[in-house]
């Protein structure tokens, strides 16, 4: 009787110990699933930057112990082999003579990454047309997505190596874990017929499937001196569900070079 009573209040006494304790595992998992909605709301609305993905390190870190093999935002950026990092945030829109902003705002949201919509970027050199690609896919690092870049004859390589080792349909399928794929410099040198297929064969294969951001100075409409016979098939699925932005304007290294001249 004695020995049940003692328990019974001993019982009431460990009580308000359990129920810190369960009200603190409430306070975190609330924090966690607060900051990992912030963090999704942000990414969705194309405001998510580095210095909040850094800043949110309970629900980063919370994601990373629950799925080790998701790559950080970080490898993710380093995995996309950007030449530098670019960010939109540091373009300056009032540069360029002729930029349509609210497409460059809209697109900034990712919604053609989801839509699997294709962007080009038109332009003489100098107009910030890898400056605007790259931002672009910093940002769809930041929001989780795969992204690989490569200058128009580095993807010439790389496709033709594959077809060389025969495995040319593995690499198109493999490349398809990435939502996003930027293709830099199309134009500067034509390309042979062999060469002009595999871009081709590129295009196609993502045509509704995935993006491709493509910078380029030559429009469209001239894209046969590049790409011969094969460029009306792709220019067609290239430029079906995509967002041409044409830049106009001096050249931004040459700006630089003259001010520093001047000052
Ligand atoms: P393009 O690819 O059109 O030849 P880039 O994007 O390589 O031009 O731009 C050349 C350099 O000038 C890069 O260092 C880029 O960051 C910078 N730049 C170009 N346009 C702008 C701009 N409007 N605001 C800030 N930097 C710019
Ligand atoms: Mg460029």
């Amino acid at each position: 009787m004695t020995l049940g009573y003692s328990l019974f209040a001993t019982r009431w006494l460990q009580a308000p110990l359990y129920f810190g304790l369960v009200a603190a595992q409430g306070v975190y998992v609330y924090k966690f699933f607060r900051e990992l909605w912030t963090l999704i709301v942000r990414s969705v609305t194309g405001q998510a930057n580095e210095t909040y993905v850094h800043e949110s390190h309970t629900a980063q870190d919370a994601l990373d112990v629950h799925d080790p093999s998701e790559p950080g935002v970080e490898a993710r950026i380093r995995d996309a082999r950007f030449p530098a990092r670019k960010l939109l945030e540091e373009f300056d829109e009032e540069y360029p003579r002729v930029l349509d902003r609210e497409a460059v705002a809209r697109l900034g949201g990712l919604d053609f990454v989801t839509a699997r919509r294709n962007v080009v970027f038109v332009g003489p050199p100098g107009t910030g047309k890898t400056h605007l690609a790259v931002g672009l896919g910093v940002r769809a690092c930041q929001s989780g997505h795969q992204v690989l870049f490569a200058t128009a004859a580095q993807w010439a390589a790389r496709l033709a190596g594959a077809r060389s080792a025969g495995r040319l349909s593995e690499e198109l399928a493999d490349l398809d874990a990435r939502p996003l794929l930027i293709v830099d410099e199309v134009g500067y040198t034509p390309l042979d017929p062999d060469t002009a297929h595999l871009f081709f064969q590129l295009v196609a294969h993502r045509y509704e499937r995935s993006s491709l951001i493509v910078t380029t100075d030559r429009p469209l409409s001239r894209w046969e001196e590049v790409f011969g016979g094969a460029a009306p098939a792709m220019v067609d699925r290239l430029a079906h569900h995509a967002e041409i932005v044409r830049l106009e304007g001096d050249s931004y290294r040459t700006r630089r070079v003259t001010a520093s001249w001047t000052e």
